[in-house]
């Protein structure tokens, strides 16, 4: 059976939701899928945690803080169980929110994953399929994994949240922003932080700041290497010890990849309507974010810029 829509947007992360709202609102039918649940990366594995991670680790530092002014406070570490708990509790009512308000906006919330069967169509998991003259791929990024000896040892952003207590001595590889920020929250909960990063930090960023911003790190106590190249990981009785180009790292007791995203496009069967991706599997579109038919308007193709 063919259910037929003006708009279909697949993923309902910050993307996904934001489009399907404002088409509601324009009157269009809209039809919004995800399996997962409501809001994405930044609802359940980026931002919102993330956030909740910052004011615990702020409030970390204000505990030192007030004991340096005179308050008779004990600085005293964190309940992760309970923390993690609330945190909890605070994003599934996110969800719920969510669904709420599009029942509300009249999108049509489907919470199954969508390919495409032609350029107009898309085939959800039980088979029905969905027709719109418009699609959009919301589907977000994940965190980017390396082929290289004992990369399982380590965690992935996402693992972050699941932690119950912070790692004493913790190794974060990359020089991004998911590194730089959790190095200063895992650092200002308790951990013992050294990052690695291949060239410098934030790449791209205006370079005054990322300079301000290192020196900051570094009077925090975190160690910084630059120009490192990560080769493997091995367990030994220390605990997880990395292999750089450079040098045998200490031993620590957690390694954070943090080296890039990629986006979620493999399973949408793009390749089968035509829709060009580059190597890691961004889709190309022009200024404006579409996509163009192979030949068309090379020109102004460039790479979309994944943030998830
Ligand atoms: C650790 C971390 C911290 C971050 N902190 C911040 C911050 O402080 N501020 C900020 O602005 N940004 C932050 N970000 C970035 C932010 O999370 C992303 O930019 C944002 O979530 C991207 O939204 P999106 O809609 O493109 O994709 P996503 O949020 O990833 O959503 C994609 C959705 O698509 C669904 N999906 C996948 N495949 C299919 C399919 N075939 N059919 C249907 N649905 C599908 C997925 O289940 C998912 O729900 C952070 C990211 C991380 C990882």
């Amino acid at each position: 059976m063919t259910t037929t829509h003006d708009l279909i947007v697949l993923g309902a992360g910050s993307g996904g939701l934001a489009t399907a709202f404002r088409a509601a609102r324009h009157g269009a039918r809209v039809a919004l899928l995800d399996p997962a649940a409501l809001g994405g990366t930044c609802v359940h594995r980026g931002c919102v945690p993330k956030k909740a991670l910052w004011f615990a680790a702020q409030w970390a530092q204000a505990q030192h803080l007030a004991k340096a002014v005179g308050f008779a406070s004990q600085p005293g570490p964190l309940d992760w169980e309970r923390f993690n708990e609330v945190r909890a509790g605070y994003i599934d009512d996110i969800d719920r929110r969510y669904a709420q308000r599009l029942q509300q906006a009249g999108v049509e919330l489907i919470r199954q994953a969508g390919r495409f069967a032609s350029a107009d169509t898309v085939e959800l998991g039980d088979g029905r399929r969905l027709q719109a003259a418009q699609i959009v791929i919301a589907t977000g990024a994940r965190p980017r994994t390396l082929e290289l000896p004992g990369f399982e040892l380590g965690m992935l952003s996402d693992d972050v949240f699941a932690l119950r207590a912070p790692p004493r001595r913790v190794t974060i590889v990359g020089g991004g922003y998911v590194a730089v920020e959790f190095a200063g929250l895992l650092q200002a909960l308790g951990s013992q932080v050294e990052v690695l990063a291949h060239e410098r930090l934030l790449e791209g960023f205006d370079e005054e700041l990322v300079d301000a911003l290192e020196r900051h790190m570094r009077q925090q106590g975190i160690g910084i290497h630059l120009h490192s190249e990560v080769r493997a990981a091995h367990r030994d009785a220390g605990g997880i010890r990395l292999d750089d180009a450079s040098a045998s790292r200490e031993p620590v007791d957690a390694v954070l990849w943090a080296v890039g995203r990629v986006p979620c496009t493999a399973t949408l069967g793009l390749a089968a309507v035509g829709v060009d991706t580059d190597e890691r599997g961004h889709v190309k579109v022009d200024a404006r974010r579409r996509h163009h038919p192979e030949g068309a308007d090379a020109g102004g193709c460039r790479r979309r810029a994944t943030t998830g």
